[in-house]
């Protein structure tokens, strides 16, 4: 047996959460965030499942590029607009729609020459501070996109700081400072993200921008996924490789950070931070052996990791080790880990074989 540290993702389950989607904003279209490697899931493999969403959001031309390439015909948008004017031919012959954050980014749309007018997103800072443009500089702004003979069409969006806290009044702000910034001004408007899209109706307008959700994870600080009906599409799993009789006062793994307190069975699973599998990820953190609930011990190395078998006595070498998906949400393993379930998926690294099923569970292939 090799080392079998893998990421199974679940293509079926990518397309039931962006129906989820759908259902929750029947009134927008929906551009699938797949930035990031489609949040470490596979930018090509996570598209072709998602090909029923209207749009595509990438952060990059390194990303949009390859997904045009692949022959994706959807709009696909730069998040972060362009780096620098030399992107605009490019831009061009994929035919990719830019966001405009910054005035610097106006004055070249404004020098620039193109065969086809560009459709552009003028992006509001409605009270992130991230990215976008001041609300009092919006109209100004617009008026001179409307001039620049390389621009079409122009749309507002925004990003939403604190929509993963339903019981914040920060969001609601944010609509209304949104609102107020492009009053009167014509053009599709873009504000939610995976939260707004399912806890802030008033945020949807003509293009919501799910990300975490479709990967079935919930955007929110206080529940799992499946409370929103979505299912896990990444499930990260290892093997067991070796199990230790070990006795009280035993320390295991570097550092000794675990002391046995009884005589117990430590197992040893083949993942470790090497993989993406975060070394923070302390003693109690949960894992499943054979589908059991356990949790691990002391640190995470680079390769290896250990786990609790006393609450699964008949763990054996060659175990499967889930460490987050089905039957454990990454919710929950990030909430141990002083992260949040965006990072881990995105962190796994190219060592872990990604395998691809469709369906029923038949039909996998390897990346
Ligand atoms: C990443 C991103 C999204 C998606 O956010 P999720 O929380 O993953 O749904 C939407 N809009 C912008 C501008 C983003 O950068």
């Amino acid at each position: 047996m090799s080392r079998d540290t893998r990421a199974l993702i679940d293509l079926a389950a990518l397309r039931h959460n962006l129906e989820v989607a759908r259902r929750s904003a029947p009134g927008s279209r929906i551009m699938a965030v797949v930035k990031a490697n489609a949040y470490g899931h596979g930018l090509l493999p996570a598209a072709r499942a998602l090909a029923a969403a209207d749009g595509f959001a990438v952060s990059s031309l390194a990303e949009a590029v390859p997904l045009r390439e692949a022959g994706f015909i959807h709009p696909i948008l730069l998040l972060q607009g362009l780096y620098e004017a030399s992107e605009l031919a490019t831009v061009e012959r994929c035919r990719l729609e830019l966001v405009v954050h910054s005035l610097w980014q106006v004055e070249i749309l404004e020098r620039a020459r193109t065969e086809r007018p560009l459709i552009v997103w003028l992006k509001v800072d409605s009270g992130m501070h991230r990215l976008g443009l001041a609300p009092e500089v919006v109209p100004d702004a617009y008026r001179r996109l409307q001039n620049a003979a390389a621009v079409g069409e122009i749309r507002f969006m925004t990003h939403l700081a604190n929509a993963d806290d339903r019981n914040s009044d920060y969001t609601r702000d944010q609509l209304q400072q949104f609102e107020r910034a492009c009053a009167g001004l014509a053009g599709a408007r873009s504000i939610a993200n995976s939260a707004g899209l399912l806890g802030w109706q008033g945020s949807h307008s003509e293009w919501v921008r799910p990300g975490i959700m479709l990967y079935g994870v919930s955007p929110f600080l206080d529940s799992v996924s499946a409370r929103h009906d979505l299912r896990p599409v990444m499930t990260l799993t290892s093997r067991l490789i070796a199990i230790n009789q070990c006795r009280r006062g035993d320390r295991v793994g570097y550092g000794g950070a675990f002391v046995c307190p009884e005589d117990m069975r430590v197992g040893i699973a083949t993942i470790g931070y090497g993989d993406g599998y975060p070394r923070h990820a302390g003693t109690g953190t949960p894992v499943l052996v054979r589908g059991q609930p356990s949790q691990i011990l002391g640190r995470v190395s680079m390769d290896m990791l250990c786990v609790d078998l006393r609450g699964v006595p008949d763990a054996a070498v060659h175990d499967p080790v889930t460490l987050w998906g089905r039957g454990l949400p990454v919710e929950k393993v990030a909430a141990h880990c002083d992260t949040i379930p965006y990072e881990l998926l995105c962190k796994v690294t190219a060592r872990v074989r990604f395998d691809y099923e469709d369906g029923d569970g038949q039909s996998t292939r390897s990346l």
